[in-house]
């Protein structure tokens, strides 16, 4: 009889950092659900986008990226900490370089229940404009989503020369598999804060969308990422400068949290 014959060794022993990672983060994936609920409500993470020597996206009026991530993120802080009582944790307060590693480490080691990634947009396209929020995949949804994914992954010199002998591939399909875990409630929380931005910005809906942002891989928890709007539209790059604006952002961002931890909604 064929059907008792003994297998081969499985396909996993020859493929050993699949292994340990799969070893690592299976206990993680089991014991989700209600470390899951316990967490989004003790620390949400917010981490604005680019910092220090690595601009970001620049606008015509030579506002930059990294400067309007950190006034929003700011002011999303205050908003959660004022109306929730949450713990709130930047990735960082202050004009200074963070890798996206040490981003995602921060989230971790802070046992994040939230991590929300904010910045600017930038196209070759001066006329695009509107806001979007993403979650993690390793595919885009389109081609557009696919470059904005690498011009945010390679923006920073600075990090390649920390790390280059990371297999990025490798390592980004391993961590996707991590987030994969958290992507329901990762697309949900971006629905409901795009719907808020749509709502409070009467800015064009570009809707929410998957790519393979780097700071959003290592992150052990519900984790999105918001493109407020574009810095490369002349308009949007004055709105996007502006207090006000700002403010509307966060309060977008922040409705939309509200909602999220109204279960069921
Ligand atoms: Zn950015």
């Amino acid at each position: 009889m064929q059907f008792f014959r003994i297998k081969p060794a499985p396909l996993l022993a020859l493929v050993p950092a699949a292994a340990v990672f799969l070893a690592a983060a299976l206990p993680l994936a089991l014991a989700r659900p209600a470390a899951a609920q316990e967490r989004a409500l003790r620390t949400v993470v917010i981490d604005p986008g680019h910092g220090g020597l690595e601009s970001g996206a620049k606008g015509r009026f030579g506002n930059l990226e990294k400067d309007i991530t950190l006034a929003v993120s700011l002011k999303l802080k205050a908003l959660i900490e004022k109306d929730m009582g949450f713990e709130v944790v930047l990735t960082r307060d202050r004009d200074v370089d963070v890798s996206i590693e040490n981003r995602s480490a921060i989230a971790n080691n802070h046992k994040a229940g939230l991590f929300i990634s904010i910045h600017a947009n930038g196209a070759v396209q001066k006329k695009a404009a509107g806001s979007e929020t993403f979650f993690l995949s390793v595919n885009a949804t389109d081609e557009e989503t696919r470059r904005l994914a690498y011009l945010e992954n390679n923006s920073s010199e600075l990090q390649s020369r920390i790390d280059p002998s990371t297999d990025d591939d490798l390592m980004m399909i391993l961590w996707d598999m991590a987030q994969n875990a958290y992507i329901k409630e990762s697309s949900r929380l971006a629905e409901l804060i795009q719907g808020e931005l749509d709502a409070m910005l009467g800015t064009r809906n570009r809707g929410i969308k998957q790519a393979p942002f780097k700071v959003l891989t290592g992150v052990a928890c519900p984790a999105v990422l918001v493109e407020t709007a574009f810095i490369s539209n002349p308009d949007e790059e004055q709105k996007l400068a502006s207090d006000a604006f700002q403010a509307k952002v966060a309060e977008a961002i922040y409705r939309g949290l509200v909602r999220y931890l109204r279960r069921g909604e």
